[in-house]
C-alpha cells in the first residue's frame, strides 16, 4: 500500500510538473502573439427568437498558434490573466471589434451591437473607461453599438469603483452585459444599483430544458427575476429548437447559439449574414 501511495506521489508529482511546463510555454509564446499576427476573432450572431432578427453579435477571440494549431480561449484567456498579458491581449481584440463593427455598419451589414468579453483584471485597471473611449474614438462606433460583457464576479470586486466606471460607462452610452449570468454569487437584488442593460443566462441552465423539471424551474425563475428587475435577458448555448421554443415560453426573447450559428470569421459572417437576411426577409 505505501509502495502504491509513493507511486501515485510520482505520477501526480510528474503530471503537475508536465502541466507547469506546458503552461510556462504557453506563456512564453503568448507573448508577442498579437503582433506575430496569431491572433484572431470570431463572430458569433445574437437572434431576437420571435422575429429571427440579429440585435447583436459577440466577438469570440481565437489563438492559431504556430506549432500546436488553434488554441481555445478556455486555455489561453487564464494564462494571459495570470500574466497581465490579457491587458493589451484584450484591448487588441477590444480596438479590432470596433473597428470591424464600424465597418460593417457603414457598409449597411450590421446595424446591431458588438459584444466584446472583458476580464476582470481589464475591468480593474483605473483607465479602464478610457481605453474604451480611445477605442471608439479611434474607430468612429457609436457608444450605443458596443456592449462588454462581464462576468459577475469583475462587477462584484471592490463595489465602489466597479461601480463608479459602470455609471461612466452607461453616461458614455456603452451597454453592458452580465455573462454567465446565473453561475456566480451575485443577488438580482444587489445587481440592480449597477448600470447593467442585459443578463446572459449561461448556457448550463439552458442545456437540459425542455424536460429537466428543475432545470426548466432553474431557468423560468431566472428569466422572470431578470426582467422584473428591468433587465434584458438573452440565453447562451442555444443548441435546439425545442430549447428556443421553451425560452420564448418562460418570455426570454434572445438567443444565442449553435442553432442559429457557430462563432465565425469575419468573411464568413458577411456571407451568413446576406444568406441569414434573405431567409428572413428583412
Ligand atoms: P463565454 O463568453 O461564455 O462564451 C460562450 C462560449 O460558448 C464560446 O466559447 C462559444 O463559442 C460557445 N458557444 C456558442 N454557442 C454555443 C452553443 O450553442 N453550444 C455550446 N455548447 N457552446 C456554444 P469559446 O469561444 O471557446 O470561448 C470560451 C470563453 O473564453 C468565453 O466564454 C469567454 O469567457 C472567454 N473568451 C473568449 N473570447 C474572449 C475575449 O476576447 N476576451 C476575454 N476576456 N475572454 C474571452
Ligand atoms: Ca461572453
Ligand atoms: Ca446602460
Ligand atoms: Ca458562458
Amino acid at each position: 500500500a505505501k509502495e502504491a501511495g509513493h507511486n501515485r506521489y510520482q505520477f501526480y508529482s510528474e503530471d503537475m510538473t508536465a502541466r507547469a511546463i506546458e503552461r510556462l510555454s504557453l506563456e512564453h509564446d503568448l507573448r508577442g502573439a498579437v503582433e506575430r499576427g496569431e491572433m484572431f476573432l470570431v463572430y458569433q450572431p445574437q437572434i431576437e427568437l420571435g422575429t429571427s432578427r440579429v440585435i447583436g453579435v459577440e466577438v469570440l477571440m481565437r489563438w492559431r498558434h504556430p506549432a500546436r494549431g488553434l488554441i481555445s480561449p478556455v486555455r489561453f484567456i487564464p494564462v494571459a490573466e495570470d500574466t497581465g498579458l490579457i491587458l493589451s491581449i484584450g484591448e487588441w481584440g477590444l480596438r479590432e471589434s470596433c473597428r470591424q463593427a464600424q465597418l460593417w455598419y457603414e457598409r449597411g451589414l450590421l446595424n446591431a451591437c458588438i459584444s466584446v468579453n472583458v476580464s476582470a483584471v481589464q475591468f480593474r485597471q483605473t483607465d479602464f473607461v478610457g481605453i474604451i473611449e480611445n477605442a471608439l474614438q479611434e474607430s468612429g462606433l457609436a457608444p450605443t453599438n458596443l456592449e462588454l460583457e462581464l462576468t459577475e464576479s469583475a462587477v462584484m470586486q471592490g463595489a465602489e469603483p466597479a461601480l463608479n466606471k459602470l455609471r461612466e460607462l452607461d453616461a458614455l452610452g456603452v451597454k453592458v452585459a452580465i455573462d454567465d449570468f446565473g453561475t456566480g454569487y451575485s443577488s438580482l437584488a444587489y445587481l440592480r444599483q449597477f448600470t447593467v442593460d442585459r443578463l446572459k443566462i449561461d448556457q448550463s441552465f439552458v442545456r437540459d430544458v425542455p424536460g429537466n423539471n428543475d432545470a426548466e424551474a432553474i431557468a423560468a425563475a431566472i428569466v422572470a427575476m431578470g426582467l422584473n428587475l428591468g433587465f434584458r435577458i438573452i440565453a447562451e448555448g442555444v443548441e435546439t429548437e425545442a430549447q428556443a421554443e421553451f425560452l420564448q415560453s418562460v418570455l426570454c426573447k434572445e438567443g444565442q447559439g449553435y442553432l442559429f450559428a457557430w462563432p465565425m470569421t469575419a468573411i464568413e459572417f458577411e456571407a451568413w449574414i446576406a444568406g441569414w437576411q434573405n431567409r428572413a426577409g428583412s
